[in-house]
């Protein structure tokens, strides 16, 4: 009999002893009994001894098996998230593991059935000429044996084929064991310019654990210098990942993916997905045969015997940290990962995020640069402010901007409205009384839908009917103010009744397919003007789109938030990056009110490095990030007497400490109501990361102790929301 030291779902930093008859190892599933019920748990480690009087340990109900234990590579990262990130050991390493593995059942793992020629099969000539898709199947099979999804990327009518050839004869189905597959063809059409070959090298070089930020301006051609990369692993035989901000990037990706290595073993990993295709995908990467791992954030607790390379593309997008739970970075994780395994890791960005970008001029990255535009005859953007005091508006739309997308659609071009807000208008108001649609449970207000003629709160989910009568004096007349998408949407439709408007928003891609469906729109030229919010900046190439006009950006120049402005720049060079991709150049409209903010001066000559250096100057003589490291504490719950007493506590045993670090007041939370809970938080701040560290750890008891069931409290390290 031996003891095992168990990971469980439960909110404590402890592991649970358990007694096991039979031969276990580290990193496998076991069947346990907890408090009258029974649950899933991770071995962390096997010992002969214990601490606890053995009459008092339980035995193990059962080994689960199924799958390979998680290697020791993983549970490292796992205990470094638990470790660094102050959550618990056992809801670290359970939000790492594929839902599918946290039940507490073994789960019947189906082996993927190939498909080959059978032996002694007549010529190819005898199947109909007119049976084209069959005759394709034939000559991939000829090749190498395939799996169903392999030859469904062939043609949609692939499956329906492959019945019929298996029914006549000429294909049957193996139980193969699995099997990497060895034949790797690259489709290497394009040449790579000077700089990407540079860059290519730079990486393929380089020995052991090295971080490179691929600072390319858009259009440069990163994913180029990826493709390149990743055959060079290919060939190899290592692993690649891949991870991506975005769900609504990977399909498109994959795409792209596959045509560049049509025979590689690529699968995805994201939310979007069934807990069982994600599953099969896992484990395909835990076995091996997943070649190439494409995925969203928790993707880099993928399983990946052979990984060789992680590339993290637009690094900055703050999508990759997680805002509950196990609060990581996807991308700081991935380092974390990279240096364990001793590979390098490419971290792509045209915006790097500063923390990045400050690694990389002082040395601790390396720094690639992509400057010129892949394809010689696209041209940056002309970017251009309208000063909205000093212009002539039309419902919040210049009638420069306006004259523009006249001329845009004479000319058969698209061109794009940008405003980072759904909804109609972000607020009602009753001019009389001066009544604003707050919410009821927020200190948010609620957004008018004026198609749905509802008001929604966009935080808390709660809506109602749209008023009639002012709910304060019954007057009878209520305003929308402000624009978002809805709005912007009507006026273009009310002023260019001819034109075709697509709005693009989290309202309007609500259906799973709804985005597909419309990005082949805007490709098939069905689309003259659209309308949307950041979802339509990141990384999509609209070649017809040649002028962008940018809506009210004001709100982020003077925000307390002090990532709001790097976020906006960001963003704006994003958006500004889909004007004008092909041989038509393209001109980017931005109304404001501060025209000569440096933020717009720098955008306006296409200067990130300009822009960085003024604000990293800045965030040094205010001593914040990446000039110093960050923990927030925080709280909410419906008393608001029980939050602010247990912030002022933590605060309390934070300074009786003593330790080099800077403990701000305890502040309400940028939204102080949410759903009707009272939030607040209290900011720590050190100079060195250890400090922080070294902080958290001792304080850490001390936040145990004071625990309020009543309060949700959450310690959120590096935070990116404030
Ligand atoms: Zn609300
Ligand atoms: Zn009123």
């Amino acid at each position: 009999m031996s003891i095992v030291r168990v990971a469980l779902d439960i909110p404590l930093h402890t592991l649970f002893d358990y007694t096991v008859d039979e031969p276990v190892v580290v990193g496998q599933r076991v069947i346990v009994p907890f408090r009258h019920r029974s649950m899933v748990g991770l071995v962390i480690e096997c010992e002969d001894t214990t601490s606890v009087s053995l009459t008092r340990i339980k035995p193990v109900s059962r080994v689960l098996h199924d799958i390979a234990p998680i290697s020791d590579s993983l549970l490292k990262i796992m205990k470094f998230c638990s470790d660094y990130y102050h959550y618990p050991i056992g809801q670290s390493v359970m939000s790492a593991l594929p839902a599918s593995l946290r039940g507490d059942k073994p789960i019947p793992i189906k082996s993927v059935p190939n498909y080959r020629l059978r032996a002694d099969i007549p010529s190819f000539e005898t199947v109909s000429s007119r049976k084209v898709v069959a005759r394709r199947l034939l000559e991939k099979l000829a090749l190498h044996s395939c799996t169903r999804d392999q030859l469904n990327r062939l043609s949609t009518s692939a499956s329906a084929q492959l019945n019929w050839l298996i029914k006549e004869g000429w294909v049957e189905e193996f139980d193969s064991p699995v099997q990497r597959q060895s034949i790797h063809t690259f489709s290497c059409a394009h040449k790579l310019t000077g700089e990407q070959k540079l860059a290519v090298d730079g990486v393929t070089k380089s020995s052991g654990f090295h971080c490179f930020l691929l600072h390319g301006i858009t259009g440069s051609g990163k994913t180029e210098v990826y493709v390149h990369l990743m055959d060079e692993v290919l060939h190899r035989g290592g692993q690649i990942l891949l991870l991506v901000p975005e769900i609504n990037l990977t399909p498109q990706l994959e795409g792209y993916f596959l045509s560049r290595f049509p025979d590689t073993a690529l699968v995805s990993l994201h939310s979007g997905m069934s807990d069982n295709a994600r599953f099969q995908n896992w484990q395909r990467a835990q076995t091996g045969v997943a070649q190439i791992i494409l995925g969203t954030r928790s993707s880099v607790f993928t399983e990946l015997p052979q990984l060789a390379l992680i590339i993290v593309d637009e690094e900055h997008d703050s999508s990759f940290k997680q805002q509950d739970g196990l609060r990581y970075s996807a991308r700081d994780v991935a380092i974390f990962r990279a240096n364990g395994a001793g590979i390098p890791i490419v971290l792509g960005s045209a915006t790097p995020s500063f923390e990045s970008y400050h690694n990389a001029k002082t040395g601790r990255y390396s720094l690639l640069t992509l400057t010129g535009r892949a394809q010689i005859e696209a041209r940056l953007p002309e970017i251009k402010c309208i000063q909205i005091k000093q212009t002539v508006m039309h419902e919040g739309i210049s009638v420069v901007l306006l004259h523009d997308i006249e001329r845009c659609l004479a000319r058969g071009e698209q061109s794009l409205l940008f405003i980072n807000r759904r909804g109609y208008a972000p607020v009602m108001m009753c001019r009389e009384c001066g009544w604003l649609s707050d919410c009821k449970h927020c200190a948010g207000k609620m957004v008018l839908h004026l198609k749905e003629k509802r008001l929604r709160c966009h935080h808390c989910g709660y809506q109602l009917r749209m008023p009639t009568v002012c709910p304060g004096c019954a007057h009878p007349e209520l305003h929308p103010v402000g624009s978002g998408t809805q709005r912007v949407e009507s006026i273009l439709q009310s002023r260019f009744p001819d034109a075709r408007i697509l709005r693009v928003d989290r309202d309007s891609t609500r259906n799973k397919r709804a985005w597909q469906k419309m990005r082949d729109q805007i490709h098939a030229n069905e689309v003259d003007i659209l309308v949307g919010t950041q979802m339509l900046a990141k990384g999509h190439d609209f070649p017809a789109l040649t002028l962008v006009g940018v809506l009210d950006p004001d709100g982020a120049l003077y925000s307390g938030d002090f990532r709001a402005a790097e976020k906006l720049f960001a963003q704006l060079m994003q958006v500004a990056g889909r004007a004008g991709r092909s041989d038509k150049p393209g001109t980017v409209l931005i109304q404001t009110e501060f025209p000569d903010h440096p933020l717009f001066r720098f955008l306006q000559n296409h200067d990130f490095d300009g822009w960085a250096a003024l604000q990293l100057a800045e965030r040094r003589m205010a001593g914040f990030p990446p000039f110093a490291f960050q923990v927030i504490l925080r709280a909410e719950g419906m008393s608001e007497s029980e939050v602010y007493a247990y912030l002022n506590q933590a605060r309390q045993a934070a300074c009786e400490l003593k330790y080099p670090v800077d403990i701000l007041g305890v502040v309400p939370a940028t939204l102080a109501r949410r759903a009707n809970h009272i939030r607040a938080q209290l900011l720590i701040q050190a100079d060195t990361r250890r400090d922080l560290q070294q902080f958290l750890h001792a304080w850490q008891p001390h936040l145990d102790s004071i625990a309020m069931q009543k309060l949700r409290c959450s310690l959120d390290i590096d935070p990116l929301e404030f």
